[in-house]
Parts: C-alpha cells; structure tokens; sequence
C-alpha cells in the first residue's frame, strides 16, 4: 500500500508555532483511544457509542475487542490504541513526528496513575506490549514486541531490590532484546534464540524454568553482541524502543506475508493496521501465573465445550508458538479453581454479547485473571455452522440471522472430501486440527510445496512447526503436517482459516531435514514420497487415498432448511445420472433443472448403439437401435423418477452435435466394427462422418435443429420418457411433475413443428400404456440460450409453459466467445481489465442480463404464467443468483454440489431484493 499524504509537518527540526502544534495536537488525539482507563482530554473506548464494526475500522479489531470487554466489565490491561488512520499514514516506514510522541506521553500519563506504575521508572516500571490490529484478524502476519521499558540499568536495579524477581526481570529482558532485535533490527530471530539454547545444552537444562539469573543475564549480553556484531544497537532509552517499534508494528503492514495473506483473503490494501500499546501482565511472574488460548466451543467440530489449552508459568507467544507442549484448559480447574470458574463465567458472558463463538486469549498473573483479546473463533466450516444452529436453539439468534452469517466460502468448505473407508493402517496420528481429506507429495520447506504445485503436484507441507514465514508454502499446499505445537498453534489456526486439511503435534514424527527425509513412527518417508492426510481424524497414511466428499450433517440439513425457509427461489440440480440425483436430493434440491440426457449415452455399449442409430441405412436398422436406446433410457429416467418422485424433473431432449459421439475419421478399428455391424464397407462409413463433419459445432448441426432433421432421436426419447412416467403413475406417493424441454430454439418457428409431434407422440404412447390422464401434468418448455430467442421469446412463450435460460451458450453467443477457447485470452482481458469478471463465472450483467430482462419481460407479457428459471453455471453464482432473483425467477438449478451455496444465495440475495424495493418505494414517494 503507498502510505497516504501525511496530513501533519513531521521531521526534527521544524519549528511549529504554538498554535498549530496544539492543532496537530487536537489531530492527533482524536486518533488515539484510551480503553480501560481514563487521560484527560484524550478519547476513552467506553464512551464511543458506535457499532462493533465502526469500532474494528477504526480501532483494528483487537483493539475494538478489548473496548467491547471494558465495557462489559471484563479485566482487561489498560491499552492506548493508535487508530488504523495512523497506519495508513506511516505504514511507510517514517519516523513519528515529535507532535505524535509528545501526545503519547499525556495518554500514557493517564496509565500510568491507574496502575500506579511509570514508564521507564527502575523503582516500579511500566512495561508495554506493542501489538498490530487490522479491522480483520490476519493471524500472525504482522509483528508484535512485549516487555517495551526495559534496560539493563533498570533490570539490575530491580534484580538487586529484589533477588528473587531477578529471573523473571532477566526473561522479560532476554525476550524484548529478541523480540526487538527481530522485528525492528532485522535481525535473525533463530540465530538470537541459539544463544539462549547454547546456554541450556552447555548446563543440561531441560527446561527454561533451570536458568539461573545469571545465566540468563548471559544470554542477554551474548544477544546484545550478536546485535552489535551486525552492525545494529539495541537501544536502552524506553522512549526510543518504542517510538521504533511503533514505526516497526506500522511498518509491518507491508511485509511479504501479510501482503500475501491479503491477496488470499481479498482484503483491502488501504485498510492499514492500528497499533495498541497495551500495559504488559506477567503470564511468567511465577507458578500461580500463566497464559492460554481458549474457544468456548470446539473450533473443528462445534461441540459445545471448552476448547483450549494454557502454559503455567509463561507468555502468549509460548504457547502460540508451539514450543512447549501446552496443557488442555480443563486442567486449569485442578491448578487454579478460582480462576478457571471466574474464566468459564466470563467466557460465557462473551458468547452471550457477541452472539458468536470466541477465541479469547487470557494471561494469569499471580491466580488474576486478564482477557488479553477476544475475536470471533477461527474455525472449521462444519464447526461454525454447528455453532449457528446451536445459537438458533440457545435463543441467541433468529434462523434468518443465522443464515446470514454463514458465509459462502464456508458453505463451499462444507463439502470437505474425507478419506473413503479403507483397510490400510495409519502410519501415525497427531491431532486434527482442521478437516478434509488431502494426498500430496512431502515437502520439507515452503519453497518445495509452491515448486510442487507450480508443476502441477499436489504439495503437503511438513514441518516441525510452522511460523509466520511458512504462509506462502502453506497456502500453495493441499495439507499442513507438524511435529509439534497445538490446537491454537499457528499451523492448526492459519490452516483452518485457510480450510486445508491439518494435522498438527504430531510426536511420532521426525524430521530430517538436511537428508530430505523423515520417520513416522516405523515408517521411513523421502521428500517427494506420497502421503494422506485426514483432518477430522488426525490419521497419517503412506500413499494416496481415494477421498469422498463429506456426509451432510442433520444440522446441516436443519440449517439449509432456513435458507429454504426464507427464499422465494427454488433450488434445483442439473443431474444426468441417479448417482447425482442421490447426491443433489441429500444436498436439498427441490428437484432437477437438467438433465441433459446425452450423458446417458455416453456409457459404453450405448454409444455403439446410438452411433449404428445416426448412421442406419434402412427403416429397420433404425427402429432396431433406436428401440435398443430407449430402453436404455427408460430405464435411466425409472430410477431418477423414482428418486424425485415427489418433486420436478426436467429432461432436456438431445443438445450436442452427432459427431461428439461418432469416432474419428481416422480411428479406423472402431469405423470398421461399426460397418460390419451395418453391413455396410468402412469407406461409405467414412464417406456418412465426412458428412457429419462440421467446422464450428457449437453452432452447428446441435440443439433442437438436430430433433427436426432426425425425429427418429427426439420420438424415441420422448416414448422413453411417457413410458417411465406412466410407471411412475401406478406407484404410490408419485407427485411428480415432468417437465420436457427443447435447446437451442431461435424462434417459435422450430418449437411449432416440434412441440406438435413431439405432444401427439408422448399422447399416443401415454393411451397405448392406458396412462392419458397424466398428460395434462407435464409442462413443456424450452432452453433459451440464443440471442434471437431473447429477441422474439415473446412468440415463443405462447407456445410453452416455460423457460429456462441457457447461460453458458446465451453468454457464448451473445459475446461470440466459444466456451471451449475462451481460457486462451480471457485471462487477459482480466488483467487488462477489459472485463470485471469471467462472464462464464459471474453473469454479465451489462450485456447478456440485458437480453434475459428483455425475454422476461416479453415472456411474461406473452404468457403470464409463464415459469422462469435458469440451467446454466451461473445458476450456482451467489452473485447471478442476486440477479435472477432481482428478475423475479422461479427457480435456479446448478450442479449438485453446489446446491447449498445457491440455497443460501437465494436467502440472502431475497433480502438484498427487498432491500432494494423499499429503497425504491421510499426514493419514489420522496
Ligand atoms: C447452457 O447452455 O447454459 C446449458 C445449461 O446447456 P449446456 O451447458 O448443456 O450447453
Ligand atoms: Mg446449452
């Protein structure tokens, strides 16, 4: 992002008069908040009457959390929040003007009377933490530094007060040298922390708790010479450490990973990061002290049941960072009862405000209880919406709420694969930290796993623990595996914000990096070998498994009812096979859109039958194979009939040119099996393709034209259709409504001479079967997918009961973009910004919207009970869906699997229509 115009002078040296830096002054205070304590002059978080989402924009949402928790009375530390106005302004990398700090020093005046402590003081120091914030969480993308204050003046006056707080003050020292030095200095954070670990192997340490002071006094002068070995000094004023790590945290804003993630998650790059300097509290003070991460519900499943994990005796970023085995949170009830109880109560005040699951992070010092941060849990698709149906049943929200905050991304992720059962034993187990089934080849670091899917391999990224620095691996592969670190480690936490399969802690792991290969358990692996993850288990397999896509869940099923509940659309699947009719009807279809029967004669054994078909020579040839077909087919429509049998079925009569399913003109084995069964010679074969050959197909010989220059195909396959349905008929329960539709038609010309023998052939096979009274229960439509049948669908609509727009070839021809070509140079057009969006993705609203408004609008002056939807990929497009549903469509169908995401979309765009109604109304009596 390109920091914005500075609105102030900045720079040593320039001379403001007065009045202007108090002006400056009165600007720069409305940018800072003071949360959880009062500064005169200077504006408090309690006071602010906005809306939560105001507050995230203006105070990052950290900040805003922590303004939310004061105002419920939660104990939080003070903080001084400096607004994401200011980020936006520095995230350049300049220095703060002096007018900045000096407005700090009166806010941080405030503080410092409330906790009774001062900043920089060696008698009763106030330490800070420096922390960014953006308006979403962007989880450890950006920098943060603990124990600002600090010096090794200040730490040996307070060692020498008070010897047995001097390893404490010598760890707090210890970790803002490295955390500093890292993020302000640039300097390696790994070869600082060696020093730490030189000192332990040195003396068989263990634990970190076995330092003495002095030897941590001795790591903190080896980090000082490594700093000034490169060329950089820690500096020792308190005022100047944070001034730079202000500039640090702004700055941060810009670094390859959080530029990075906002590209994945689509977030503005102007948004800026704040920056909250927030009194530290000592998780490491002593063993009734400590930190944790907890959910208030299960982040992978839902479950309603804390869900989390704390570390005695240490800070935040220890147990973020995976280095010690933390402890589950239950366990804090048998340490510290008191304040695991004031904890549960206060977890279950924060769900009851917010209406939502949070992830709160807490820190203990001395058996006190401080809420660190509180944020909307990061959790698995499924988890969430298990979270909204409870909400629902807690009273908490309405359905329709609940709805709403489902968001389409989830609703996609819903849909995780899962392993298909199997006989082969895991190699190992570590825990399941977000779900999904995912095969790839190991790879040991980052750059592996984006080579790996530059090639077009799908990549699993193993690691021993993942950091910060990982997310561009981690985004490029299908599954993340670490030796170590948690549930709220950042490998389990990015991860399932990303929705990869994750499995995390993995002990039985062990890596060897340097030889690219590693060992679970027994099994010895190489970089590159196959490997299966499963992320609702945990579960490790050599190889690659087949994945099924996941069971749909009964709260699931209630949610998606909702939806249903409040749309005015319905939702229908495009299904050629009973296997997808299965799947569409579990996903909540309320039927089928399309069912484009070519697909059925794709199968082997009817291909060879439908090509003898085209290619007969003699009326008994023909009525031979076409019978042959339509028993074939008959008996696909038996079993998806009786799938649907209480909903609709649309069956669309043969779409594709012939040649799509003759062979090649060359693939002379298939031609001359095909001439003996004839009993013709391969050359008038040869001679019958030639003649079939077209050079544009998809504006060739296709659609409805192909019903009036061969009967023979549309005649059988409506007899198979009147014979299923008449089936269907004597079965109980049958409520079934059929309903037969042409492609392709350009005008009513066409429709005229089919629909006429079309109908009179179902007829008289319907009285052959005794059935005719079922004929008046189907409705007979046709596909508009040319621009001409836009143009005139007036006269069409007379002829039918209904449409159904063909977007995919009504995009094609309206454009005259072929759908098979486009991916050569549409892409181009993207990035040239020809175009906002691939119009075979997103309707094109400008161009091919205005010729469905125009056959709407002329079908429904024409046929008023007219039934409107649409076939088409767009019909699974939330934002198409917004369109269609703004037309007033009767229904949208899509492919199986993306029947939830369209549910939800004519929920949610149903409320954007009435929205855009009263605005209307309200505009028009103005
Ligand atoms: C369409 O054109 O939008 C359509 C649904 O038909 P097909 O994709 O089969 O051409
Ligand atoms: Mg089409």
């Amino acid at each position: 992002m390109k920091p914005r115009k500075k609105k102030w002078v900045r720079g040593a040296g320039v001379k403001l008069k007065s009045k202007a830096v108090s002006l400056m002054e009165k600007k720069m205070i409305s940018h800072l908040t003071c949360i959880g304590f009062e500064a005169p002059g200077v504006p408090n978080a309690r006071k602010m009457k906005v809306n939560h989402e105001i507050l995230k924009a203006k105070l990052g949402g950290k900040a805003a959390g922590l303004a939310e928790l004061d105002r419920l009375r939660v104990p939080i530390s003070p903080a001084i929040n400096l607004a994401t106005h200011l980020g936006q302004i520095f995230s350049g990398g300049d220095s703060l003007p002096p007018v900045f700090l000096s407005t700090l020093k009166k806010a941080l005046m405030g503080m410092e009377s409330k906790l009774g402590s001062q900043f920089g003081s060696s008698e009763n120091p106030l330490l800070l933490s420096v922390r960014s914030g953006s308006r979403v969480s962007m989880p450890g993308m950006m920098d943060t530094i603990l124990n600002l204050g600090l010096n090794r003046d200040i730490v040996e006056s307070l060692s020498k007060r008070n010897p047995e707080k001097a390893w404490f003050w010598w760890d707090c020292y210890r970790r803002l040298i490295l955390m500093f030095s890292s993020v302000v200095l640039g300097c390696d954070r790994h070869q600082l922390e060696s020093t730490l670990d030189h000192i332990k192997s040195k003396n068989f340490y263990q634990a970190d708790s076995e330092l003495s002071p002095e030897d941590l006094q001795e790591v903190c002068k080896q980090q000082l010479l490594l700093i000034r070995d490169r060329g950089k000094a820690f500096p020792e004023d308190p005022w100047e450490q944070l001034s730079l790590s202000i500039q640090a945290v702004f700055r941060s804003w810009n670094n390859e990973r959080a530029l990075h993630y906002r590209r994945i998650h689509g977030i503005p790059e102007d948004w800026g990061t704040s920056v909250t300097l927030q009194a530290m509290v000592f998780g490491n003070l002593n063993e009734k002290s400590g930190t944790g991460v907890v959910f208030t519900r299960n982040p992978s499943t839902g479950e309603k049941k804390l869900f989390g994990e704390y570390l005695i005796q240490a800070q935040g970023e220890d147990v973020v960072a995976g280095i010690r085995t933390p402890q589950p949170i239950e366990d804090l009830a048998k340490v510290l009862p008191q304040t695991y109880q004031e904890l549960v109560r206060i977890l279950k005040k924060l769900e009851i405000y917010f209406k939502d699951a949070q992830d709160v992070e807490f820190t203990i010092e001395d058996s006190k209880l401080y809420i660190l941060q509180t944020r909307s849990a990061k959790r698995t698709a499924r988890a969430s919406l298990e979270n909204l149906v409870q909400f629902v049943q807690e009273k908490l929200l309405k359905p329709r709420q609940a709805v709403d905050l489902f968001s389409y991304q989830e609703a996609k992720a819903l849909l995780h694969p899962a392993l298909k059962p199997t006989d082969q034993k895991a190699i190992g187990r570590g825990l399941a930290a977000s779900p999904g089934a995912a095969s790839g080849r190991i790879c040991l670091s980052p750059e592996a796993a984006i080579e790996c899917q530059r090639f077009g391999e799908p990549a699993i990224l193993v690691r021993q623990e993942t950091s910060p620095e990982d997310i561009l691996g981690m985004s490029a592969a299908e599954g993340i595996l670490t030796a170590t670190g948690g549930m709220t480690s950042h490998a389990a936490v990015v991860g399932r914000g990303m929705g990869k399969t994750c499995v995390v802690g993995c002990t039985d792991l062990r890596l060897f990096e340097r030889e690219k290969r590693l060992v679970i358990h027994q099994t010895e692996l190489q970089e590159g070998d196959w490997i299966t993850l499963e992320g609702s288990t945990g579960q490790i397999f050599s190889g690659c498994l087949p994945a099924e896509p996941v069971s749909w869940t009964p709260a699931a099923k209630k949610f998606f009812k909702w939806a249903d509940d409040f749309s005015e659309l319905k939702v229908l699947a495009n299904s050629d096979t009973p296997d997808q009719s299965r799947v569409a009807r579990d996903l909540g279809a309320q039927g089928i859109g399309l069912c484009r029967t070519e697909h059925m004669f794709f199968e082997k054994g009817r291909i060879q039958d439908f090509r003898k078909m085209i290619l007969a020579e003699t009326p008994d040839q023909l009525q031979k194979f076409s019978f042959r077909l339509l028993e074939h087919q008959r008996h696909d429509f038996d079993e998806i009939f009786e799938l649907m049998r209480d909903l609709e079925v649309n069956v669309r009569l043969l779409d594709p040119p012939l040649h799509e399913f003759l062979p090649a003109k060359d693939d002379i084995s298939e031609i001359s099996i095909l001439a003996e069964s004839l009993g013709v010679t391969s050359a008038s074969i040869i001679q019958r393709l030639g003649n079939l050959h077209e050079h544009n197909p998809m504006l060739g010989h296709r659609g409805c034209r192909l019903g009036i220059s061969f009967p023979e195909i549309y005649r059988m396959q409506i007899k198979a259709l009147a014979r299923a349905y008449a089936d269907l008929s004597q079965k109980r329960n049958n409520k079934m409504t059929l309903k037969i539709m042409i492609p392709l038609v350009s005008g009513a010309e066409e429709l005229r001479l089919l629909l006429a023998d079309l109908k009179s052939v179902f007829q008289s096979e319907l009285t052959a079967l005794g059935a005719e009274k079922i004929f008046r229960r189907v409705k007979w439509g046709t596909m508009i997918e040319v621009p001409r049948a836009c143009l005139l669908a007036g006269e069409i609509a007379k002829q039918v009961d209904f449409f159904s727009f063909g977007t995919n070839d009504l995009t094609q021809s309206c454009f005259g973009i072929s759908r098979d070509d486009s991916a050569k140079f549409l892409p181009l057009y993207l990035e040239k910004s020809l175009l906002r969006s691939d119009p075979f993705e997103h309707l094109d609203v400008e161009g091919v919207g205005l010729l469905i408004q125009e056959a709407v609008g002329q079908g429904r002056r024409a046929n008023p009970k007219l039934e409107i939807g649409v076939c088409g990929e767009h019909g699974g497009d939330p934002k198409s869906i917004g369109f269609f549903s703004k037309l007033g469509f009767d229904s949208i169908s899509c492919s199986p699997f993306r029947v939830p995401i369209a549910r939800m979309a004519a929920c949610k765009e149903k409320k954007k229509k009435a929205h855009r109604e009263r605005s209307r109304r309200i505009q028009g009596s103005a």
